[in-house]
C-alpha cells in the first residue's frame, strides 16, 4: 500500500492521492470490507485519463467510488494489494443548464439532491428519488441504473440519462455528452455504461433529462385487504388518473412493527397498524384538480371493496409524514438485522401469487419473520427475511444462504429477476451466473474482455473473476 501510494504521490500530488478514511472501505450494511489501498480523487476528466493510463500501464485495478451507498458490495473490494479507489467526489460541479431543452449537465461526482436542487432553480424536475440521495452521486446511480421512488412513472436511470462522458479502461475520454433525444448512430456505449457498475469504465459526466415541474401533487395512505385488491388498485387508477400516478408503494405490517420497535418517535397514519397498505402519489398540471379526482377513484375502489381505509394527505408535512414511514423501513429493517434480504422484480400480475406462496417455501426454516414492501408498481419487491424477535441475525447465518436460494429460485420460477434495481456488484455475481440467460453472459464477457482487456475496471464486480 505505502510504495503504491508513493508512485501516485509521485505522479499527482498528495493532494490527489492519499490514505482513505475507514468510510471508503466498508458499504452500508456492513457485508463487505475493503482492504486498505490508495485514494485517488481526481478535479478533472483529464486527470482521470491520466490515472486510468497509468493503472493500464502498470496493471493496476481501479475501484471507481461514488457516495458509497452502494448495496451489493460493488464500491469495496478485499484485493490486497495493486488496487486502488478513484473516488469522483471532487467532481461535483453543474457543468450546463439548459430549460428550454429540459436538459441539464452535470459531473458524475455530484450528489443527487444538488442535481435535484439545479434543477428546481430553473423550475424544472429532477425526478430520480431515493432514500440515499443526500449521499450517492449521479456517476453512482448511472453506474447501477438506480430506480426509487418515481421509476412508475419517470422510469429508472437509464431512461434519465441523454448523453454520458466517460474514460475507458485504456485511458481513453469517450466524449457523448449529447443533449439529443434522437441520436441513432450504432452502438449506444451510453447505454453500455449505464448499469455496469464501473466494469467497463469510469462516468466523469452526464446529461440528464428535465421535466416541468408538477404544479400539484397529491400523497395518499391507503389501506387495501390484500395484494390482489393492490395490483387491481393500481391497474384501476393508472386508466382513470392516466399518466399522473407517480409512486406506488407497498407496505406490510410487519415494516410498521418493526418501525415501532426500532424508532417509535416515526408516526403511524393508521390506529392499528394495518396488513398491507399503500402509499400513491399523483401528480401532475395545474389544469387537473389531483385531489378530487383521487378521491373519486379511491371512493369507487372502496365501493369495490379493494381499498378498506383512506388517508389523503391535507398538508405537504402529512405527505412527508406519510413518505417518512416507507422511507425509514429500510433503517428499521438494518436495526433488526436481517438474515437474508433481497431486491427482486416479479412481473405484477404474478405478484400476489409469489406473496402467498413464498412463505410456505420459508416454514423449514422455523419461526422467521418476513418484511415484503417496496415499488409494487415497478414490480420491485424487497422481501426480507428476519430472525423471531428478541433474536439475533448472527445465530441464524447458517441458513442465510439457503434462505436466499429458496427466494431466488422462486423468483426466477416465477420469471422475474434477481435485482431489480441495486445492481450485481460482488453480492449476486453468483447469482448471475446461476439464473442469467447463457446468451447474455457469454456477449457480456465478451464485451468485458473487449473493452478491458486487462481486466483493471473494478475486478470481481458484476461478472466473477476465473
Ligand atoms: C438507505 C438507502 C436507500 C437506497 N434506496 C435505493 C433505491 O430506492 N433504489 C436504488 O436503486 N438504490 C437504492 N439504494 C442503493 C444506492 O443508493 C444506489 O445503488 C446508488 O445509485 C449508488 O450510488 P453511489 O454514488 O453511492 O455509488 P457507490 O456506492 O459509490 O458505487 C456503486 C457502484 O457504482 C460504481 N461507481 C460509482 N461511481 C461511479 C462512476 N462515476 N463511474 C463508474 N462506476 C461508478 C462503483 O464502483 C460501484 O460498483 C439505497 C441505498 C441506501 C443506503
Amino acid at each position: 500500500m505505502e510504495k503504491l501510494l508513493n508512485e501516485f504521490v509521485d505522479v499527482f500530488g498528495k493532494d490527489i492521492a492519499g490514505t482513505p478514511e475507514p468510510s471508503y472501505l466498508q458499504e452500508p450494511r456492513d457485508r463487505f470490507f475493503a482492504s486498505a489501498m490508495p485514494l485517488l480523487r481526481p478535479r478533472s476528466t483529464r486527470q482521470v485519463s491520466e490515472i486510468v493510463k497509468l493503472c493500464s500501464e502498470r496493471d493496476i485495478a481501479i475501484i471507481p467510488y461514488g457516495g458509497g451507498t452502494g448495496l451489493v458490495g460493488g464500491q469495496v473490494s478485499d484485493a490486497k494489494k495493486n488496487t486502488i479507489i478513484l473516488s469522483l467526489e471532487r467532481m461535483n460541479q453543474v457543468r450546463d443548464v439548459r430549460p428550454l431543452e429540459n436538459a441539464i449537465v452535470v459531473e458524475a461526482g455530484i450528489i443527487l439532491t444538488n442535481v435535484q436542487a439545479a434543477a428546481c432553480d430553473v423550475d424544472r424536475l429532477f425526478p430520480l428519488s431515493l432514500a440515499s440521495e443526500g449521499s450517492c452521486q449521479i456517476g453512482g446511480n448511472l453506474a447501477t441504473n438506480a430506480g426509487g421512488v418515481q421509476v412508475l412513472h419517470y422510469g429508472n436511470t437509464r431512461d434519465l440519462c441523454l448523453g454520458i462522458e466517460a474514460v475507458l479502461p485504456d485511458g481513453t475520454i469517450f466524449n457523448g455528452l449529447k443533449t439529443l433525444r434522437k441520436d441513432n448512430t450504432g452502438y449506444d456505449l451510453r447505454h453500455l455504461l449505464i448499469g455496469s457498475e464501473g466494469s467497463l469504465g469510469i462516468i466523469t459526466a452526464a446529461c440528464l433529462k428535465l421535466f416541468p415541474k408538477p404544479k400539484n401533487t397529491t400523497t395518499a395512505m391507503v389501506v387495501v385487504p390484500n395484494p390482489v385488491a393492490a395490483i387491481k388498485l393500481l391497474a384501476d387508477l393508472r386508466a382513470v388518473l392516466a399518466g399522473n400516478v407517480i409512486a406506488f408503494e407497498l407496505i406490510h405490517r410487519q415494516g410498521c412493527d418493526f418501525l415501532v420497535e426500532t424508532m417509535p418517535q416515526v408516526r403511524q397514519p393508521f390506529q392499528k397498524i394495518p396488513e398491507w397498505s399503500i402509499l400513491v402519489e399523483v401528480s401532475g398540471g395545474v389544469s387537473v384538480d389531483l385531489d378530487m379526482a383521487l378521491e373519486d377513484a379511491l371512493s369507487e375502489a372502496i365501493s369495490q371493496e379493494l381499498v378498506l381505509d383512506a388517508l389523503i394527505a391535507q398538508s405537504q408535512a402529512q405527505a412527508d409524514a406519510f413518505w417518512n414511514v416507507r422511507e425509514t423501513i429500510p433503517e428499521a429493517n438494518r436495526l433488526i438485522g436481517s438474515i437474508a434480504s433481497h431486491d427482486i422484480s416479479i412481473p405484477i400480475s404474478r405478484i400476489p401469487a409469489f406473496i402467498s406462496e413464498t412463505p410456505v417455501l420459508l416454514e423449514r426454516f422455523g419461526d422467521i419473520r418476513i418484511n415484503c414492501f417496496g415499488h409494487l408498481g415497478d414490480g420491485n419487491l424487497h422481501y426480507n427475511v428476519f430472525p423471531p424477535k428478541g433474536k439475533d441475525r448472527n445465530d441464524y447465518k447458517h441458513i442465510s444462504g439457503e434462505v436466499q436460494k429458496v427466494i431466488h429460485d422462486q423468483t426466477h420460477e416465477f420469471g422475474g429477476s434477481v435485482s431489480a434495481e441495486h445492481g450485481i456488484g460482488r453480492l449476486k455475481r453468483h447469482d448471475l451466473e446461476a439464473y442469467g440467460d447463457p446468451g447474455k453472459l457469454s456477449a457480456m464477457r465478451a464485451i468485458k474482455t473487449a473493452l478491458d482487456p486487462k481486466g483493471i475496471m473494478n475486478p470481481g464486480a458484476v461478472l466473477a473473476q476465473n
